[in-house]
């Protein structure tokens, strides 16, 4: 017998049919002996729409109400979930967040988790209730409700696997693993039996949605055994796990991209110490995260420069770009949101060379432009127009041979 932590998302849960086919999946575990606790989504589309009802009424809606909004999504989830598990004889309790006692820092929209109190849950596993706890959300020391950011659910999942020393966390998703990259991009990617915790850190945070780059960092850290697996097609999924040497030696284990970049430049500013503290600490100020960064060789005793925020925060860096640019008098600031970014990740590049060249060749044999670049030890990425996104995934996915047997394609439940 173990105990799962089983986590569903918003497509596993977007209609009553599909709430009904999860509360039979689950009542098969226990028929089988296990314990579970279940993390639910809101259904697909839930989260946008309360988005979008609060953007209607308030155009820079943020912080404790919209909270208080988002969170109902995940509330009607775990209601609709443990009725369905009852009708099928399935004992069951639903908590949210709030009741369930996550407590989290008060960082409204993107609280991070503190603590998880246990008793409650332990005490309804021992009288055999399947324990049901919304995702996404906790509670502040005050009392406030708070939510963890878009894809919090996988990070509460983890979460009470790694509070309740589970012996597995499940990712129950649309896609019946990780992929090589997107397998909605390319329909020929590869699902991985294994990636490494590290190489899964880039992957999320470089772009790929299919984990919150949190629930990550709190599976490696915690140690916690998560799986990513399809609600819809049995299989083994994807495990995610420490590196070994038995692992499949790949060069580049995935491609992550991303649309959420905007770019931009400062030109003619004067080439001395001090000008990049002043131009990058500008947006830093405001809070905003600054991702790439390239300054050019300086001619004239002047230089440019050139970095990449995330989109949302674009309009605000570009008025704090704008305000150093006037106090340096620089000849000119420009912008772009109309850029992506494509990375290559693998462990596999610590010990080999030329994987960035053979990049490059890729994409200039496709007339690819490459705008900004940038490296790690795992990882390369690179900016490029965003017209060329989806040609340049499926340009370096063939380059680096990572398609896989027909048998193993997806076979998409999503509609
Ligand atoms: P859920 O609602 O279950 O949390 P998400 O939409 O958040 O599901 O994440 C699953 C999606 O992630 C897939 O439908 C897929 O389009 C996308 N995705 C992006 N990159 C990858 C990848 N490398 N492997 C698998 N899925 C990926
Ligand atoms: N419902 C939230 C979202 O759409 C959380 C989640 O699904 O993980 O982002
Ligand atoms: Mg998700």
């Amino acid at each position: 017998m173990a105990l799962i932590v089983q986590k569903y998302g918003g497509t596993s849960v977007g209609t009553t049919e599909r709430i009904e086919h999860v509360a039979r999946k689950i009542k098969a575990f226990r028929d089988n002996g296990d314990d579970l606790v279940v993390v639910v989504s809101a259904m697909s589309g839930e989260t946008n729409r309360l988005l979008e009802l609060a953007e209607a009424v308030h155009p820079h809606a943020r912080g404790r109400e919209l909270d208080v909004l988002l969170s109902t999504g995940e509330q009607v989830t775990i209601a609709l979930l443990s009725m369905a598990l009852a009708r099928l004889g399935c004992p069951a309790r639903s908590y949210t967040g709030s009741q369930v006692h996550i407590l989290t820092d008060s960082e409204f929209n993107k609280a991070r988790i503190r603590t998880i109190e246990q008793d409650r849950i332990r005490g309804d596993l021992g009288k055999g209730r399947v324990v049901v706890v919304a995702g996404f959300q906790g509670v502040d020391e005050h009392g406030n409700i708070t939510t963890l950011g878009r894809g919090g659910s996988d990070t509460t999942a983890v979460a009470l696997a790694a509070a309740l020393k589970a012996d597995e966390c499940q990712i129950y998703t649309d896609v019946d693993g990780v992929y090589t990259t997107d397998p909605r991009v390319v329909s020929d990617a590869r699902r991985l039996d294994r990636i490494t915790f590290e190489e899964m850190l880039e992957m999320a945070s470089l772009g790929s949605k299919v984990l919150q780059i949190r629930s990550v960092e709190f599976a490696g850290k915690y140690n916690v055994p998560l799986r990513v697996l399809s609600t819809f097609i049995e299989g083994p999924g994807t495990l995610i796990t420490f590196e070994d040497e038995n692992m499949e030696d790949a060069l580049i284990s995935g491609i992550a991209f991303s649309r959420d970049e905007g770019q931009l430049t400062v030109t003619g500013v004067p080439d001395h110490p001090g000008v990049a503290y002043k131009i990058i600490g500008a947006v830093s100020a405001l809070n905003i995260e600054v991702d790439m960064i390239v300054q050019n060789v300086g001619a004239d005793g002047l230089t440019d420069f050139t970095f990449t925020v995330h989109r949302n925060d674009y309009e605000r860096a570009m008025e704090g770009l704008r305000e150093a640019a006037n106090e340096l008098n620089a000849r000119e600031v420009r912008g772009d949101t109309r850029i992506a970014k494509v990375s290559l990740v693998g462990v596999g590049m610590r010990s080999h060379a030329g994987i960035a060249s053979k990049m490059f060749e890729a994409l200039g044999r496709e007339g690819v432009n490459i705008l900004m670049i940038s490296t790690s030890e795992i990882k390369i990425s690179v900016i490029i127009q965003e017209k060329y996104l989806e040609l340049a995934v499926r340009a370096l996915h063939d380059a680096f041979e990572l398609a896989g047997p027909p048998e193993e394609r997806i076979d998409s439940a999503r509609t």
